[in-house]
């Protein structure tokens, strides 16, 4: 009976999932380059635009993750085998794990938001909404923009100390399918808004701007047609029907000069032109409209846990990069402190491979935001985009720790 249960729900669940059906049996796979010959052979691969990046490469001995089809699996296998490249094989079958994993959402059935398991932009949203009537001395939620599908762009303005204090910009989920990003994120938001008492102080010098999901038609296209979707849901003019951007290459900043591409099919697609996709327009003109009272931006991705300032598009650092660094250092010790999750901390200094045209290099390159960061989230590589909904809470602790060092750095230097 048990298993006639499990079997209807995979049943239901690959009806009501996004699996395509090429993701059955396909695999990740992780190679190390040590080699400049092996990195730059990885590097045409990802210009090739043939297989799926998960982690592109980037430096010598950091792992590179590439996702293939069964089918394509021979040739990706003799490609490595050509130059050297020993691969291990990290996910065995993407399509089954998607397939579980909403099998067990399903049994939950869980629409109400919490953080045992993730939730469409439809719920967070709600959410929200009601966040900010429950808590109205404390939360304050517009609506900022629209999605390129209509879908509202809202932002939730925490903070009790008046429009004048110091602010944290934090946005999550411009990558459609981290989803760990959007559920850190609204984690951090409902651990400050329920525990309000205990971060009084926090909440009366320094106000929080939060857009959790900015990627809204990206996002809800993972839940119900493709859940390994990266881009934003656009038209392009690609003859192949090719659907969307990079939202993270297409700020107006050294727009598309490096590690992105001009090609609608690639997942690197750096759009159009610089701001071409509007969600990235709405969230440009919250930071410019916030102007000053920003002094960090934080933007969280995933995976590979790692906690980056600028420069994204080229291996220089910014003058002022000791400060970040300190700062970032002091984020990182709090928070493998709760778990023992180790991060690295860094700019792209350490890369050959940079990338122009992220929203962190524009914060601080034309918003004027000194303490700009990209965060990848969990996990290494184990599970990847596919990090299991009992992760969103370890998550969640940890990275709410980073955020109240970060906070308690505004108040201390900012607010008056
Ligand atoms: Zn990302």
């Amino acid at each position: 009976m048990k298993a006639l249960l499990v079997l209807a729900c995979v049943v239901l669940a690959a009806l009501a999932t996004p699996t395509k059906p090429s993701l059955r049996q396909a695999k990740v796979v992780r190679v190390v380059p040590q080699t400049l010959d092996q990195l730059h052979h990885l590097h045409q691969l990802l210009l090739q635009g043939r297989y799926d990046f998960w982690q592109e490469p980037r430096a010598l001995d950091t792992p590179v993750d590439i996702m293939t089809t069964i089918r394509d699996l021979p040739e990706l296998a003799s490609s490595l085998k050509s130059h050297g490249l020993k691969a291990t094989v990290m996910i065995q079958d993407v399509g089954r794990l998607i397939d579980q994993q909403a099998a067990e959402r399903l049994q939950r059935d869980s629409r109400a938001m919490d953080w045992t398991d993730y939730h469409d932009y439809d719920t967070i949203n709600a959410w929200m909404a009601q966040l900010a009537s429950d808590h109205p001395d404390l939360c304050t939620l517009e609506e900022v923009g629209k999605s390129y599908e209509g879908r509202a762009m809202k932002l939730l303005t925490l903070g009790k100390g008046g429009a004048d204090k110091p602010g944290i910009f934090i946005d999550g989920g411009i990558h459609a399918r981290e989803w760990i990003s959007p559920a850190t994120v609204t984690y951090m938001v409902n651990e400050l808004v329920t525990n309000s008492n205990t971060y009084d102080d926090l909440l009366s010098n320094v106000n929080f701007y939060v857009m959790p999901s900015i990627n809204p038609d990206g996002y809800s296209y993972t839940f119900t047609d493709d859940r390994m979707w990266r881009k934003t849901r656009s038209h392009t003019d690609s003859p192949f029907g090719c659907k969307g951007a990079d939202p993270n290459r297409n700020w107006d900043f050294h727009w598309n000069e490096i590690g992105a591409s001009s090609n609608p099919c690639s997942e690197t697609y750096a759009g159009s032109g610089p701001f071409s996709e509007v969600e990235m327009r709405v969230v440009r003109d919250e930071i410019i409209r916030l102007g000053s009272k920003i002094k960090v931006y934080l933007t969280f991705h995933s995976y590979s846990q790692l906690w980056m300032y600028p420069w994204g598009y080229t291996s220089a650092l910014p003058d002022d990069w000791k400060d970040l660094d300190n700062l970032a250092q002091d984020a990182v010790s709090a928070l493998t402190a709760v778990h023992g999750t180790q991060y690295e901390i860094g700019s792209s200094t350490n890369t050959i491979y940079a990338a122009a045209g992220g929203s962190d290099d524009w914060a601080k390159g034309v918003g004027g935001v000194k303490y700009a960061y990209t965060v990848e989230l969990r996990d290494q590589g184990y599970y990847g985009f596919l990090l299991p909904p009992s992760k969103i809470i370890p998550s969640g602790e940890e990275t709410f720790e980073a955020l109240k060092v970060v906070a308690n750095f505004v108040k201390n230097t900012y607010s008056k």
